[in-house]
């Protein structure tokens, strides 16, 4: 099988709540960059990767746009039903750029699963269970509308929620607080900085929060100022944007910075390295979150798949990016049920991509 023509689509995906604020950076909607690889067998497979903000992270989407451009002449006449040596001859023609490779990795994996005739996370080898749990997220906002938002989510069935914080840490933990408080004991709680805090704001945050149960999330930008948080820190800490490859993983367990860590598609390039961090990481006893930084139906279905691969024991938890936004491009997705989202049962991602919804193809390269 062969790739004979690379399609992509750039998607606004607006978030159903409005503006999601973080601690250091907010945005109105995920830009998202679909591609498309059609066969020559008939068989199309398809990727996203979807950008919350250029300020978020080392990415955006006319990036991936560009450099999926770039690597249209490698794709071309490639065999997309062998993943790992896809991914090879892309980083042999290109350095770097994760963020650029992921939804083609995705793709060549979607069209790898469609040909076996299986779902993804069956052709990843290990299906654990039936579900992945659910999280979703009270962005920063004034204590009265956080606890509005976590008493919604809690009566949309999610067992799980992240509290952002990184601005003040006595404001952080004052919302942190009131959302314990609204949520009851039997939720599970994330505080997740993305890095945001100082180490010094990260240590008083900590102090004030002392008698509350919850994770504390990538407290700082930077590894070192993570690891120096570590030591005042007598809950679970996970790292998230630190782990932009298997290295970093080995690193955090090895200096005993990291009880978890956060894998997200694009960062560390797609499909087939996140699969590798999180089957390592499961080897060293790490619990493992697979998810991305955003999209709609074909990432949530990617990230259910992946993460559906994590034995249930060390297995956190995911988004359903789809049910965040007004705008999305396919059907597949089973509705959460008990707080947790199944993958679709078709083969591959098993996301119908309705293409008519997209508009024009921002790219369209053909043998
Ligand atoms: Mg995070």
């Amino acid at each position: 099988m062969r790739v004979a023509r690379v399609r992509a689509y750039r998607q606004l995906q607006p978030f159903r709540r409005g503006h999601y604020a973080m601690g250091h950076v907010g945005s109105p909607a995920f830009d998202s960059l679909l591609v498309a690889l059609d066969t020559d067998e008939g068989l199309t497979g398809w990727g996203e990767m979807a950008v919350i903000s250029p300020a978020y992270a080392e990415s955006f989407a006319a990036g991936a746009l560009a450099g999926v451009g770039e690597l249209a002449a490698t794709l071309l006449g490639s065999d997309p039903t062998q993943p790992r040596a896809v991914l090879a001859a892309l980083d042999a023609a290109m350095r770097g750029q994760p963020y650029v490779k992921s939804a083609l990795d995705m793709a060549c994996w979607d069209v790898t699963a469609r040909a076996a005739g299986r779902p993804l996370c069956e052709v990843l080898g290990g299906r654990h269970g039936g579900a992945v749990p659910l999280y979703n997220v009270v962005t920063i906002s004034s204590v009265d509308d956080a606890v509005a938002l976590a008493r919604e989510l809690v009566a949309e069935g999610y067992r799980r929620v992240q509290v952002k914080v990184g601005t003040d840490p006595d404001a952080d933990a004052e919302r942190l607080a009131a959302v314990r408080d609204a949520v009851g004991a039997e939720i599970v709680l994330y505080a997740d900085a993305n890095g945001a805090f100082t180490t010094s704001r990260a240590r008083r945050f900590l102090r004030a929060t002392r008698g509350l149960e919850y994770t504390f999330e990538q407290p700082c930008r930077t590894y070192p100022e993570c690891a120096s948080v570590r030591p005042h820190c007598d809950r679970p800490l996970v790292l998230d944007e630190s782990i932009v490859a298997l290295d970093d993983l080995l690193r955090a367990h090895r200096e005993r910075v990291a009880d978890g860590i956060t894998v997200k598609l694009q960062r560390v390039g797609g499909i087939t390295r996140a699969a590798l961090i999180r089957d390592v990481a499961v080897e060293l006893g790490v619990e493992v979150t697979v998810e991305d930084a955003g999209g709609a139906s074909l990432a949530t279905a990617a990230v259910v798949h992946v993460g559906l691969g994590t034995p249930e024991r060390l297995r956190v938890h995911t988004c359903d990016f789809h049910t965040w936004v007004s705008v999305d491009h396919g059907r597949g997705l089973p509705q959460r049920a008990d707080g947790g989202q199944a993958p679709p049962p078709g083969p591959g991602l098993g996301i119908d991509v309705d293409v008519g919804s997209l508009g024009a193809p921002v790219l369209d390269v053909a043998v």
